[in-house]
């Protein structure tokens, strides 16, 4: 069984374009359970695409009142695809993919968080404060090769508020797309384990979306999971977006790091499936088998449950009410 950190599975459909990566009649064969199904406020301008990333601009902000009835269009596709919704770990099972309502970006969120209640009455269960662009509540960390993640101030008053919303209503704290300086914001406010749904190890690919071991290892402290991303530009050493030369291999490369740092109970997937540009061996869900294949001939049966499913399952059970 296979949960995952982050898939863009909704704004796809929302575009109104088929999956590329999780084509969910595959799920089965898979082993796919589901993971975080991100409900994410695209920016305007169009995509550079991934071979551009690190040249795009520092995305613009987007208000409450132009994100919110976005916000809502993307929670309706949800609602019409054939997953459960999540709010217990119980709630996974194989043979059934279910869904962590998961907002990347908080701008659909009110910046006096009087919505976020209802937010989670509709099934919120995982919240990131930001995206790549800054809002009420923090500035994201732009697309930079190479660069620290240390690039810019941390959270707003409205943000720190957030994260103790989201601590007393158990609403899970994504940690990917924040900055430095709000990372460690984060990490001063929240009482609940901290979670990187989709990044991976500066010390291999020093993207600006990567985490050093310094953060890793506060991370690892406070129980929490980081979710490998199979996105080629934030796997290679290079930063370049070159599919045909990335591999499953450069993959375990990051999980033998993260493992390494923080030890086998920290880290998980975090595909970012839909969302990026995958090495071609690993295009989509068909691609985790071979994937858990390449984990087994390093770790013994218990490890890799742990890495495909059982840290998820733990940080949920730890963070959920
Ligand atoms: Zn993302």
């Amino acid at each position: 069984m296979v949960i995952d950190g982050h898939n863009d599975l909704v704004l796809k459909r929302w575009q109104g374009e088929e999956p590329e990566h999780v084509r969910l009649e595959d799920a089965a064969a898979a082993g796919f359970a589901g993971g975080f199904f991100a409900l994410h406020v695209p920016s305007p301008h169009p995509d550079a695409g991934e071979h551009d990333l690190w040249s795009q601009p520092f995305a613009d902000p987007i208000p409450f009142a132009e994100a919110a009835p976005v916000a809502d269009e993307l929670y309706d596709v949800l609602g019409s695809l054939p997953v459960r919704r999540a709010a217990a770990a119980a709630d996974f099972e194989d043979g059934v993919v279910t869904a962590v309502v998961h907002l990347e970006g908080a701008e659909a969120i009110a910046p006096d968080l009087s919505n976020l209640e209802r937010w989670y009455e509709r099934g919120l269960r995982s919240l990131g404060l930001v995206w790549s662009r800054p809002n009420a509540f923090a500035e994201g960390v732009p697309f930079r090769f190479p660069s620290s993640p240390d690039t810019g101030p941390g959270l707003t008053g409205a943000g720190r508020a957030l994260v103790r919303a989201c601590n007393r209503l158990g609403v899970l704290v994504d940690l990917s797309h924040l900055n430095e300086a709000g990372f460690w914001d984060v990490a001063a406010v929240s009482d609940a384990p901290l979670v990187a749904t989709h990044s991976n190890a500066h010390a291999i690919c020093a993207a600006s979306r990567n985490l050093t071991d310094r953060q890793l290892r506060a991370i690892r402290d406070s129980g929490g999971v980081v979710g490998v991303n199979f996105a080629v530009t934030f796997l290679r050493e290079d930063g370049r977006f070159l599919p045909d030369e990335t591999t499953v291999e450069d993959i375990v490369r990051h999980v033998d790091h993260l493992v390494d740092v923080m030890g086998i109970d920290h880290v998980a997937f975090g595909s970012d499936f839909d969302g990026a540009g995958l090495p071609t061996e690993l295009d989509g869900l068909r691609g985790l088998p071979p994937l858990v294949e390449a984990l087994r001939s390093r770790y013994d049966d218990d490890a890799v449950a742990k890495i495909t499913h059982g840290n998820w399952l733990r940080v949920f059970a730890a963070t959920w009410r």
